[in-house]
């Protein structure tokens, strides 16, 4: 519906532009919520007027007001990121209820990609509120059915979190090294929360699809990338996760 995705992708600038600062405050141990926005640089508080997401950063040509410094091009990107999560999720669903779902999921998975693409981490604090507002979104979309929503989450999440775990073990003792980082089943977990257990075949498809396109377009790019370099797999599995959530498992009857 084109009035939600109206709604969502406008929300979505300005969750993009929280997005932007908690993944920036969050791997370097700082407060999340409190504290205004300040200038990395100058640590000049940003006035209201300036935290219009991507305009702000476009009038004042990516530099602070007061000391000049740039403001990374991250910040208008997670928020055009954002607003096109929430564009998309309108514009997949004819109910409100499933577009904003389908919103404030891929808000948390944009999170999750790029603070696992900077920093090659996937904090508890993320994979919890995706783990926990999965179970919800399960309730949610099933009022009458509590244990038919049950029954989806909790499979989901159990069977996400033990096949990856169990994947990552495997390749340890084949490899001798280790292949996943101790953050990637829970985020699969929390994931599988959301999809449930029947999908994540197909998130782990699209996932690799990605890391394999990543991977081609290195080549083909003849920028050598050796089996031991570092992919931030979480970035991949939020792209699984994504595409399975919004089209279902491949293996519908
Ligand atoms: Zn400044």
């Amino acid at each position: 519906m084109v009035i939600y995705a109206a709604f969502l992708g406008g929300a979505g600038l300005f969750v993009g532009s929280f997005l932007g600062l908690v993944s920036w405050r969050l791997p370097r141990g700082e407060g999340v919520v409190l504290g205004r926005s300040r200038c990395g640089g100058c640590g000049r508080s940003i006035p209201p007027w300036r935290m219009v997401p991507v305009i702000s950063w476009i009038m004042s040509r990516g530099r602070c007001a007061g000391c000049r410094a740039t403001i990374p091009v991250r910040y208008p990107l997670m928020e055009m990121g954002a607003g096109l999560i929430g564009v998309w999720a309108g514009l997949h669903h004819a109910a409100f209820v499933p577009a904003l779902l389908t919103a404030v999921l891929g808000w948390q998975l944009l999170l999750l990609a790029v603070v696992d693409a900077e920093n090659f981490w996937l904090p508890d604090q993320l994979t919890a509120p995706l783990f926990l507002s999965g179970v919800a979104a399960a309730f949610w979309l099933r009022p009458d059915e509590p244990a038919a929503a049950l029954a989806h989450a909790l499979p989901g999440a159990l069977i996400g979190f033990c096949g990856l775990w169990l994947i990552g073990r495997l390749y340890l003792a084949a490899r001798g090294r280790v292949g996943l980082g101790g953050g990637d089943p829970f985020m699969l977990g929390a994931g599988g929360a959301w999809v449930g257990a029947l999908a994540l075949p197909t998130t782990l498809l699209w996932a690799s699809a990605a890391g394999l396109s990543l991977v081609i377009a290195g080549l083909v790019s003849r920028r050598s990338i050796k089996a031991t370099d570092r992919l931030p797999f979480g970035v991949f599995l939020a792209i699984g996760l994504w595409m399975t959530w919004l089209y279902g498992p491949l293996l519908a009857s």
